[in-house]
């Protein structure tokens, strides 16, 4: 999706929730659509530094936008990474973590996207609940680990 039609989309959520959108929580929403990938608090701050935002208010932030669904948070490593959430199935993906060298790789496509979807299907019709996002992370050796065994 387009990075406007983005960020208008979570300025509504905004909107619709009475939450201000500062300055500050622009520039680190504007981190997350620029980046589309997975970063922990610190390297979401290194890329507002040039906007004098102060950590604390980084991990505010983050906070914010994870409890409004915007953002969702990751475990891998031990570490905390977060992204913009899935918030329709056209965005559903899975995480590959590698146990050698710690890479961290996002896996889409048409059929695996399929797949996601039916997954999805198979858990609401049988558990009758409704999904409404998806954290997957296999694990496992990479290929570039794989070719240097
Ligand atoms: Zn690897
Ligand atoms: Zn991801």
């Amino acid at each position: 999706m387009e990075n406007v039609q983005r960020y208008e989309e979570i300025l509504r959520i905004f909107e619709d929730k009475d939450i201000r959108m500062t300055s500050t929580r622009k520039a680190v929403v504007d981190v997350f659509i620029n980046h589309g990938g997975h970063m922990n608090a610190e390297e979401v701050y290194r890329r507002t530094e040039s906007e004098k935002i102060g950590l604390a208010t980084v991990y505010r932030t983050i906070e914010i936008l994870k409890a409004n669904g915007i953002i969702k948070e990751l475990f891998v490593n031990g570490e905390r990474l977060f992204e913009l959430g899935a918030r329709d199935n056209s965005r559903f993906h899975i995480h590959f973590s590698c146990n050698r060298c710690g890479r961290l790789e996002e896996y889409n496509g048409a059929l695996l996207l399929n797949h996601l979807v039916n997954l999805k299907r198979i858990v609401e019709r049988d558990w009758e609940n409704e999904v409404e996002d998806m954290r997957i992370v296999l694990q496992g050796t990479c290929k570039t680990c794989l070719e240097e065994r």
